[in-house]
């Protein structure tokens, strides 16, 4: 995940941020038009104009990565799938889509629309730059934002993993096959060779000739990056396919309570004979009403001598400190939202009734044990 430095606002409901490195990079654009593709393009103006409309055209293309990461992200939502924010950084944009699409066709339009706007938008561009004419700088900036834009898509389709090209050839593999876990495999290893190519074209490049050692960084930095996240996106499809079908129901072992006026000792006894072994959290009741969960890992500040003369309700979290979540929910989708994973605890209910409590490290735990055995 890359870091939002800048808020710049909102979008359709969608947080745009910007990253620092970010800053660099427009400053480069810019002077990559400045100072060699508008004087080239149209000789004979001021240095000045090079230089508003070389700001300008560093803006637009900024403006033409939010909308390629708008496109698919405006896709993402009309499939239910929540967007959590938009962030531009040195290498492009980032769209940061809640979970993975459920279904292949899903995946694929989300994919695909990003490349599409591109052209469209290139279209447009070079449309733009035609209606105004002539050798001005005006119109030169709109034909190289709607070159840059055609080959933003281009680079974009290049069929490995991260690059949508990788999530299109996926979803059709995925299409075709029924298999989620071949198909992110294919696309994971053309990913990671495509990567392995731009490594080596970096070190090349170097040795045949040290004045290309700003394009050569660029490319070992790129494929360091593609690498790393193709690796990662097998990763996390092993993941999703060893955890899908479990729910969190399945994960809760201690579902007998525990009340709130007990001694504590007597209450750990009683967590461990209901559990076999003892569960890391229990539901505390008094009265016969649901008040708090009693977890392990809040006693280790407790010294054990004073254990004995502790009851369950002094070192209780009162129950409106835990966030509620049915028991039929997707153990793997769990792990996605973000809100869940921020929560030491959770109390697990079965058609509003609580069962019983599953703590963060119980949840991690048992994906460590489901993933080593598969
Ligand atoms: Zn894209």
């Amino acid at each position: 995940m890359i870091a939002s430095s800048i808020r710049l606002g909102k979008i359709a409901g969608i947080e745009i941020g910007v990253n620092y490195s970010l800053l660099l990079i427009a400053a480069l654009v810019t002077y990559q038009l400045y100072a060699f593709e508008l004087p080239q393009r149209a000789p004979g103006f001021s240095e000045s104009s090079y230089l508003v409309y070389g700001v300008f055209g560093a803006l637009l293309f900024f403006a033409s990565i939010l909308w390629h990461e708008l496109a698919h992200s405006l896709m993402a939502r009309f499939y239910k799938i929540r967007v959590r924010r938009i962030v531009l950084f040195f290498l492009g944009g980032v769209a940061e889509i809640e979970q993975e699409p459920r279904k292949a066709h899903q995946e694929f339009w989300i994919a695909i629309l990003g490349p599409i706007s591109s052209v469209v938008l290139g279209g447009l561009f070079l449309g733009a730059g035609s209606l105004i004419g002539g050798a001005t700088v005006m119109a030169e900036v709109f034909f190289w934002l709607g070159l840059i834009n055609i080959l933003l898509a281009i680079f974009n389709m290049i069929p490995g993993f991260p690059l949508d090209g990788g999530r299109v050839l996926r979803a059709a593999i995925w299409w075709i096959s029924g298999s989620y876990l071949r198909a992110t495999r294919w696309a994971s290893y053309i990913g990671q060779g495509f990567a392995y190519f731009l490594i080596l074209s970096g070190i090349v490049s170097l040795f045949v000739n040290t004045l290309l050692i700003g394009s050569a960084l660029w490319l070992l930095i790129l494929g360091v990056f593609l690498l790393n996240a193709a690796k990662g996106h097998l990763q996390s499809a092993h993941v999703r396919v060893g955890l899908s079908g479990i729910s969190l129901g399945e994960l809760v072992r201690n579902r007998m309570p525990v009340d709130a006026s007990w001694p504590l000792p007597y209450a750990i006894d009683m967590m461990a004979v209901g559990s076999g072994g003892v569960a890391s959290a229990a539901p505390v009741v008094r009265n016969g009403q649901l008040v708090g969960v009693l977890a392990l890992e809040t006693l280790q500040v407790l010294p054990r001598l004073q254990w004995g003369g502790t009851r369950v309700e002094n070192v209780m979290v009162p129950i409106d400190r835990v966030r509620a979540v049915e028991a039929q929910r997707d153990l793997y989708e769990a792990l996605q939202d973000e809100d869940l994973r921020q929560q030491p605890y959770l109390l697990i209910t079965d058609d509003r009734r609580p069962i019983g409590f599953l703590s963060q490290r119980d949840i991690m735990n048992f994906a460590e044990r489901r993933l080593r055995s598969t």
